[in-house]
């Protein structure tokens, strides 16, 4: 027997790799069973080259596990190692500048694993003592035992093996317990080897019998060796995508539709991306794409090498080229993840634009379980939105589909407004917007369904990139005001609007935290009495915050909803409303309002007086007099308000128009709605 030292620079290489690589314990399995099959792969190159007589045709990695001996076994049918190839790869590490990347990366054990070429010893993580009992392929071999118990001490001796290969025997420690279970180690390794290249085998197949299950004389394999994204996209049919997505996501719903990535030049790169169902909402993604290096799982968190909107994709993506065993952050700044990415990018959006070439009738019908991750990619990536404006569809309450291009021919003749903007109208939900919609239509004007949450920032972008162009929600204002064609007239004085103001803003709800503004318009004898409108740019701003989440700075997201009461003028129950006004408030009224006009003379002309003059200069009976004068008139406006809001609130029609306005808005609930109800029979009876 021989003994030796392991070529280390750091003293004790062994208490590193147990302190640093804490997280990510379950790798060693994922490493060792890698090393098998490279093994395997090249003694099968070796063999099917004919520079070797060794069989290859039955080889697998087969993965044992003695709970007695407390031992998990990995054994392959690969070239070996000769006792020279021993003190070539296994005892001589290159440890240079160990101790500084250590300190960096302490928490990354995927890196630090990477950077050494550690993989064999993140054996050490989980074992007190590991032995290699190999034999190398080549003619004469003589199998060697090499043996190491956690120092840097191993000692290596010639024992027997039967057969060419490597068992390399973990002898597992106090704290790794855990691995010495079958079915944590079944989940490990359907974790990272169910798609390895080569048969993967752990314990026997199972069946039930007689209400049992029992094992069978089957090795269980674990993997598909050859997994549907290492195969040519001639060979495989629609059945065989949808087969192998359920393979990866049993769970799943089936997906739209699928590309097959196949590049291998500037990099390697395969892969199969889903396009799943995705309704109206970004749900955390459950079905997450795995990233595979050479068939081997190294993780399916793929952010930071996928632009963040692919991360709603499904699927698997494969490149030897990723540089796997380095940090996050490196990852993000490595140019050739960059490369990959917008390459990915540019293959989806390729793809999704010939799809809609090719079946647009197809494409639409899918339209809207796809729009909301191609919304959610123009707006984070703008070299995917750019691409696509090819194929973004705009879908109108008839229905319709229509791109761009093509829906700004169809408004550009009756949808200009006075400035020459492109006014693009939208509803945010057909059902609750429903009179505004058709009071739209019935105006000539088209309105397009934007109802999904990532519609407010999708609306904003385009106008930021379209000065021309703005987009209005229907119930935003009045039909009349949704696209100005002239300058409008004011119908009404400010003073008429101050007066008339009171008498409806009394039978507002007030107690339901919205704020209304009550305004004044000329919308025809056939427009609705009353109209409530939410101004675009408030309503927007809120979406905004709302989108953005809670917390200190989002302000617009708390602010109180802000309605606009629209008042037909020309309405003739509004008519009736005013003349009564007059007749029912009556000389009292009359009086009041003479009074008021009077003393706000008066006060104008000390004013005036006033003016010029510094402080001191004014009279003292003047300063008292001004001061009397606008106690007087603040009162007598009160008094004024006071009673228009009376007369708002006793006068039968008022409530009676205000809550219809709210009805037709779904607005009206509850008791407000109860009242409503037995107003209408006691009106009508
Ligand atoms: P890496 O695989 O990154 O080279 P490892 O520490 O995992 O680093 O392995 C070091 C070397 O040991 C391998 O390159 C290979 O030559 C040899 N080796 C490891 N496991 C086996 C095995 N099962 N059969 C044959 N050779 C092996």
């Amino acid at each position: 027997m021989q003994k030796g030292k392991i070529g280390v620079s750091s003293d004790n290489l062994f208490p590193i790799i147990k302190k640093f690589l804490y997280s990510d314990h379950d790798i060693f399995l994922r490493e060792i069973v890698s090393n098998a099959v490279d093994a395997t792969q090249k003694l099968k190159t070796l063999s099917g080259r004919g520079e070797t007589s060794v069989s290859t045709e039955n080889a697998k990695v087969r993965i044992s596990l003695d709970e007695d001996k407390k031992t998990i076994t990995i054994s392959d049918n690969g070239i070996g190692m000769t006792a020279e190839e021993i003190e070539k790869y296994i005892n001589q590490i290159a440890f240079s500048g160990a101790n500084e990347f250590l300190e960096k990366y302490e928490s990354d054990a995927n890196a630090i694993i990477g950077h050494f070429g550690l993989g064999f010893y993140s054996s050490f993580m989980i074992s007190d003592k590991v032995e290699i009992v190999t034999k190398s392929y080549k003619e004469g071999a003589q199998a060697v035992k090499w043996e190491c118990d956690g120092s840097p001490e191993y000692s290596i001796e010639d024992t027997e093996r039967e057969e060419v290969g490597t068992d390399i025997i973990m002898y597992v420690n106090e704290d790794s317990k855990e691995f010495l279970n079958k079915a944590r180690l079944s989940e490990i390794l359907n974790k990272y080897c169910k798609f390895l290249p080569i048969p993967v085998v752990f314990g026997k197949e199972t069946e039930w019998k007689d209400g049992k299950e029992v094992e069978t004389e089957n090795e269980n394999q674990i993997n598909d060796p050859n997994p549907a994204w290492t195969k040519a996209p001639v060979d495989l049919k629609d059945e065989d995508y949808s087969a192998f997505y359920r393979k990866l996501y049993p769970m799943g719903e089936d997906p739209l539709f699928h590309i097959h990535l196949n590049v291998d030049y500037p990099f390697n790169l395969t892969g199969i991306l889903y396009f799943p169902r995705l309704k109206n909402s970004i749900e955390v993604q459950k079905n997450k794409i795995q990233l595979y290096s050479n068939q081997v799982f190294v993780t399916d968190s793929v952010e930071g090498i996928v632009p963040e909107f692919l991360t709603l994709l499904h699927g698997v993506i494969d490149s030897p080229d990723i540089p796997l065993n380095v940090s996050r952050s490196y990852l993000q700044s490595d140019s050739n993840v960059k490369k990959i990415s917008s390459h990915i990018t540019k293959k989806v959006a390729d793809r999704l634009h010939q799809l809609f070439k090719d079946n647009r009738e197809d494409f639409e019908k899918k339209w809207d379980d796809l729009k909301i991750f191609i919304e959610y990619g123009m707006l984070t990536d703008e070299k995917f939105a750019e691409r696509a404006m090819n194929f973004f569809l705009f879908k109108n309450t008839d229905g319709k589909y229509f791109t761009f291009e093509e829906y700004e021919k169809l408004i550009k003749d009756n949808q200009t407004n006075k400035d020459n903007n492109l006014v693009y109208l939208y509803t945010s939900n057909l059902e609750e917007q429903y009179s505004f919609v058709q009071t739209a239509k019935d105006k000539g004007y088209d309105v397009l369904i934007l109802d999904n949450v990532l519609a407010t920032p999708l609306l904003n972008k385009l106008e930021q990139q379209h000065s021309d162009k703005r987009f209005v929600r229907v119930d935003s204002d009045v039909v009349e005001n949704l696209i100005q064609k002239e300058e409008e007239k004011e119908e009404l004085s400010w003073e008429e609007k101050e007066e008339l103001s009171p008498v409806f803003q009394a039978v507002c709800p007030a107690d339901n935290g919205v704020n209304y503004i009550v305004d004044f318009k000329n919308l025809g004898e056939g427009g609705q009495p009353i109209v409530i409108t939410r101004n675009e740019f408030m309503r927007r701003m809120k979406d905004m915050g709302q989108l953005q989440g809670g917390g200190g700075m989002n302000m617009y997201g708390n602010l109180p909803d802000s309605l606009n009461l629209v008042v037909n003028t020309a309405h003739p129950l509004v008519q009736k409303v005013l003349e009564s006004k007059d007749k029912k408030l009556g000389k009292a009224f009359e009086t009041i309002k003479e009074d008021l006009t009077a003393k706000k003379l008066e006060k104008d002309s000390l004013e005036k007086a006033k003016e010029g003059k510094k402080e001191e200069e004014v009279p003292a009976a003047d300063k008292e007099k001004l001061d009397d004068l606008q106690k007087a008139i603040a009162e007598l406006e009160q008094q004024k308000r006071e009673k228009l809001s009376d007369f708002g609130k006793k006068n039968k029609f008022t409530k009676q128009m205000v809550d219809l306005a709210l009805l037709a808005n779904g607005m009206l609930k509850g008791e407000a709605l109860d009242k409503f109800v037995r107003r209408s029979v006691e009106l009508i009876k």
